[in-house]
């Protein structure tokens, strides 16, 4: 009985603490200025100023229907990178961003017709239904002439919470994290794309 009781209080203490170290490592939002498109660190409870907007406090996922352009926030982020990558000499641009799920289908059509069949196809395109361009929330950056640019994204994208996601497609790049946060290993390609 003794030791069931030391055991709680044991349990009690460690929750405690458990609890002051989570509450001490909030997640800090990444505010961008509209104008100047720098960042400020705010804590999630003060939020962002008028003037600023937020990068969000974790990963985009997709919204509950179909949207019709890429993902406000994940352009934020975009916005907030490019502006850091050109202070550096580097230049990033969007190439290919929100598709709708025909425009997706016929691309999957065209790599099946390219690549022989659907699985090899996947590898490069992914179907409608699997892809997440049709949901806005992935964008293809600098593809096919500067990879260069795309590896400066590459190495410095998770401070602006995005991440290259597939082994294969240097140019690929979604919002899976918070900003700040550490991408996840890559995927080796688009048939491995979580939903
Ligand atoms: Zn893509």
């Amino acid at each position: 009985m003794r030791k069931t009781r030391v055991f709680i209080a044991f349990l009690l203490v460690f929750s405690l603490f458990n609890e002051v170290s989570h509450a001490s490592d909030t997640i800090p939002l990444q505010c961008m200025n509209k104008k100047t498109k720098l960042l400020r660190i705010s804590n999630v409870i003060k939020g962002c100023e008028k003037t600023e907007v937020s990068l969000g406090a974790g990963a985009i996922s997709r919204s509950l229907i179909r949207p019709s352009d890429v993902d406000k926030q994940l352009m934020y982020r975009f916005q907030a990178a490019q502006a850091a990558a050109k202070k550096e000499g580097e230049t990033i641009y969007i190439v290919s961003g929100f598709r709708t799920l025909s425009r997706q289908q016929t691309l999957f059509n065209q790599a099946v017709r390219k690549y022989g069949s659907k699985n090899e196809a996947s590898k490069w395109v992914a179907p409608p239904l699997i892809s997440h361009h049709p949901w806005g929330i992935a964008i293809d950056v600098n593809y096919p002439d500067e990879p260069v640019g795309a590896g400066w994204l590459e190495i410095h994208g998770s401070k602006f919470g995005l991440c290259r996601v597939f082994e294969n497609e240097w140019w690929h790049f979604e919002p899976v994290i918070a900003p700040g946060w550490k991408c996840p290993p890559l995927v080796p390609d688009a048939r491995y794309s979580k939903d």
